[in-house]
């Protein structure tokens, strides 16, 4: 939690810490709350949930009566929570099927980072005790299959793949194979991102959802966005929710801006939670989402 907080605290303090001092100000007047919705909007919270917030802290401190630091802080937090949804089930499914393991398909435009978060991800469930098949189903990426390769042996998975520019499908459905033989716990697959057409999307990664369940359930299907690419992210987010059915996003790179806003944005325009965020390049930088620990960090 300590490093998160550092992690975070680097790039997002500006922020919390934005909105503080200009909800301390003696003279809380239209212009001010102006600000805070300006604040709030490069921070790429979005516009229906800048409303709700400033709305929201107009009524509190309103009643509030006297401004004490503590006190803004105080209630600064707890909007913001609220508005991250702090009762949502964030944990990631692995539970598989009675004979089958479980199965977590990683999709996201190429780039976002999720090669590298199939990688964490398998390490986090290794070092829980897991046993974890790698699917290295993103053909299209020449070095992705190498890239999850090497994440495999660092964190003892094995890693099945294809060859390169195969179908997706096929290495998909030989990982879950795999797993089944080997007795696995999970199966997590990396696919491939091109956002050329939104039907060619659709096709592949339909494909690999289809051939994958033939096997047994698939648990989760995890989107991958990078927090550094704002309102574009959003956008990708959409295409990606049109074409499979998301059930959690991975924040990456969010020790990259300051614009930690996206969080409630992409919760909001999804409908789904944003599960697990990446805080560096490293195998140790992926961290549950923790509302109250992500709003300790961003006001500091
Ligand atoms: P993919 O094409 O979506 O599979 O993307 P990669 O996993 O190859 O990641 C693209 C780049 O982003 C690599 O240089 C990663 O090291 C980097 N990256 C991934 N996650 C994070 C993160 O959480 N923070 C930072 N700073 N870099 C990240």
């Amino acid at each position: 939690l300590v490093r998160l907080r550092t992690r975070l605290a680097r790039s997002q303090n500006s922020l919390g810490k934005g909105l503080l001092t200009l909800l301390s100000r003696d003279n809380l007047d239209e212009d001010t709350w102006e600000e805070i919705e300006d604040t709030l909007l490069t921070a790429d919270v979005g516009v229906a949930p800048t409303q709700e917030l400033v709305e929201r802290l107009r009524e509190r401190v309103r009643i509030l009566g006297t401004r004490t630091p503590d006190g803004l802080r105080a209630l600064l937090r707890e909007e913001l929570v609220a508005l991250l949804g702090p009762d949502l089930d964030r944990a990631v499914r692995t539970e598989g099927g009675a004979e089958t393991p479980g199965v977590v398909m990683v999709v996201g435009v190429n780039g976002t980072g999720k090669t590298t978060t199939t990688g964490k991800l398998a390490r986090v469930l290794v070092a829980d005790g897991r046993s974890v098949v790698l699917g290295a189903a993103d053909t299209f990426r020449a070095a992705a299959a190498d890239q999850l390769q090497t994440w495999g042996e660092r964190v003892g998975a094995r890693t099945v793949r294809g060859p390169e520019g195969g179908d997706p499908a096929s290495i998909a459905f030989d990982a879950v194979k795999e797993g089944i033989a080997e007795g696995a716990d999970v199966v997590l697959i990396d696919t491939a991102g091109r956002l050329h057409t939104k039907t060619g999307l659709m096709d592949e990664l339909g494909k690999v959802k289809r051939v994958v369940e033939k096997h047994g359930p698939l648990d989760e299907i995890l989107l991958v966005l990078d927090a550094t690419t704002g309102q574009n992210g959003l956008v990708q987010a959409r295409v990606f929710a049109e074409v499979v059915d998301i059930t959690g996003i991975v924040l990456t790179k969010l020790d990259g801006t300051a614009k930690g806003g996206i969080v409630i944005a992409v919760q909001r325009e999804l409908g789904v939670p944003v599960k697990l965020i990446g805080l560096g390049e490293g195998p140790d930088d992926l961290a549950p989402f923790e509302p109250e620990a992500f709003v300790d960090a961003l006001i500091g």
